[in-house]
């Protein structure tokens, strides 16, 4: 049987089993969030994140796209004041067949019952490994009021982005892609900065994500488009590899942030950083 929720639910990692679409209390959209996943039966990623948030879980429940048209105009009926539509879930939302169909769906549902909100997709980043991937993102985040990008850069270095990811993607093939479609649409930049094992970024990640942060925006600048937004933001969450990764202190987070700030200003970039410990 379909369930619709309508009022924000708490913990949605523990309740998003099974479930298309579901309103949450976001701290970055400080506002409502209408989530929507397309993975209700079990989590699919290509990443494997240590402080990944999502519980191992399985269900018969099967993403349709009728399904989610329903329940998604349902919520947005109701709550027309929602601050973003956003396609996170049970994984990566571009590994699914669904994703294109279902970004048209929920642009068009906007349109009709919330037309301030934003069409957001958090990604790993590794959908863009994949032309056809690569395009539509392009093409959504390039439409008028088009799709906000939140693509994940969690690394500078090729060995912090394998303890962080513990994926085989290797990381200059996927930095090559970062920086093509940083020169061909607008993204924001997320940045998750936690303890692996109880050791932080050592000193040489962090500079080497800042050089990378400053070669996007130059990617960017290059093509007459605005430099990326950065968001660093650390654990917040219970994870199932706890305590394998923990979260860092705000003045941890602050600290990062202003040595980004300074490093790019000596090159003269000047972008915007959010810090959400
Ligand atoms: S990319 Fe996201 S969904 Fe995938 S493992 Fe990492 S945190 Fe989890």
């Amino acid at each position: 049987m379909d369930t619709m929720r309508i009022g924000p639910i708490e913990n949605h990692r523990a309740k998003e089993e099974g479930i298309l679409v579901y309103p949450v209390y976001s701290r970055r959209s400080q506002g409502l969030s209408v989530g929507i996943n397309l993975f209700p039966d079990q989590k699919h990623c290509s990443f494997d994140c240590p402080y990944c948030e999502i519980f191992p879980f399985k269900t018969n429940t099967l993403f349709t796209l009728d399904r989610m048209e329903r329940e998604l105009g349902g919520v947005l009926a109701r709550a027309p004041q929602a601050r973003d539509i956003s396609f996170s879930g049970s994984g990566e939302p571009t590994l699914s067949p669904f994703f294109p169909p279902a970004l048209d769906a929920a642009f068009r549902l906007r349109d009709e019952y919330a037309p301030e909100a934003e069409v957001a997709a958090i990604t790993n980043g590794a959908g863009l490994l994949d032309n056809r991937v690569f395009d539509t993102l392009v093409q959504q985040a390039s439409r008028p009021r088009g799709l906000r990008v939140w693509l994940k850069v969690d690394a500078g270095t090729e060995g912090w982005h394998r303890a962080m990811s513990r994926s085989a993607v290797p990381y200059s093939r996927l930095r090559e892609r970062i920086k093509a479609f940083a020169q061909q649409a607008p993204f924001i930049i997320q940045t998750m900065l936690c303890l692996i094992q109880g050791a932080p970024p050592p000193e040489a990640e962090r500079r080497a994500w800042e050089d990378l942060v400053a070669e996007l925006a130059l990617a960017a600048l290059s093509q007459g488009r605005a430099p990326p937004t950065v968001h660093l933001y650390s654990k917040a969450r219970p994870a199932p590899e706890d305590p394998l990764a923990q979260s860092l202190p705000a003045s941890f987070l602050a600290e990062q942030a202003a040595s980004l700030t300074r490093s790019l200003e000596k090159q003269g970039i000047s972008l915007t950083v959010l810090v959400f410990p």
